[in-house]
């Protein structure tokens, strides 16, 4: 399959699910990492990518729309055959094995049904109703120096498994948010990622991006 050759020395070509949500930041942060980026909407434009990214917006809606997009099921086989994948916030809690707290908000929409990409317990909105976005710096291992990170409704990771790495938490006064001292908020299992936050919303920093694309190079 040709999403399966070598990526070394060339762009990898890196899909972003374009069914709902911040789909065109992610595609000019990929752009700006020397990816070639593509959307995603239908199962073939899966064929050619080397990688692809499940953006943020709304879990329980990008649920519904893979399923009627039929896309669920090829995206699905693709990511349990390795294709390495990140997801920023809703495309976080797309990707866990548990989905805590996994719907519906708005009443037409099912509750999510996640792929099972990471060994993860993910809690959807867990900062809080009354909190809809903050800002905090991060430590990100891997990534040289801080990251402003812009969470807005955002996941945490409640439960991680053995062959998961953490990537970044909250420090003790980042959110200011009751609870949320130590909370993981980036983890990494093989080549897939995820992040609570959007880097994609922060222009000028592709550094979480480049170390995705970087991961997609190392395969
Ligand atoms: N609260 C949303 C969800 O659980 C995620 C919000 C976001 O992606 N910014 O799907």
């Amino acid at each position: 399959m040709p999403g399966c050759d070598s990526t070394s020395g060339a762009s990898p070509v890196i899909g972003v699910l374009a069914l709902q949500g911040g789909v065109a930041e992610h595609l000019a942060a990929l752009d700006r990492s020397g990816a070639v980026a593509k959307p995603i909407r239908r199962p073939e434009e899966l064929d050619d990518v080397h990688g692809v990214v499940l953006p943020g917006g709304e879990s329980t809606t990008m649920s519904r729309l893979l399923h009627s997009f039929e896309l669920f099921d090829p995206l699905r086989e693709r990511l349990a055959a390795g294709l390495p994948a990140y997801g920023s916030c809703a495309g976080m809690v797309l990707l866990a094995g548990e989905v805590l707290d996994p719907g519906a908000d708005s009443g037409k929409d099912p509750a999510v049904t996640p792929f099972g990409a990471l060994d993860v317990a993910v809690r959807r909105n867990a900062f809080g109703r009354q909190v809809d976005s903050f800002e905090a710096e991060l430590a990100f291992t891997g990534v040289d120096g801080p990251v402003h990170a812009v969470f807005i409704r955002a996941p945490w990771v409640e439960r991680v498994g053995r062959a998961v790495d953490v990537l970044a938490e909250i420090t003790p006064h980042g959110s200011g948010v009751a609870g949320a001292a130590g909370r993981i908020v980036a983890v990494q299992q093989g080549r897939v990622l995820a992040t609570s936050f959007h880097p994609e919303l922060v222009r000028g920093d592709e550094r979480v991006h480049r170390h995705f694309v970087q991961t997609v190079r190392a395969g």
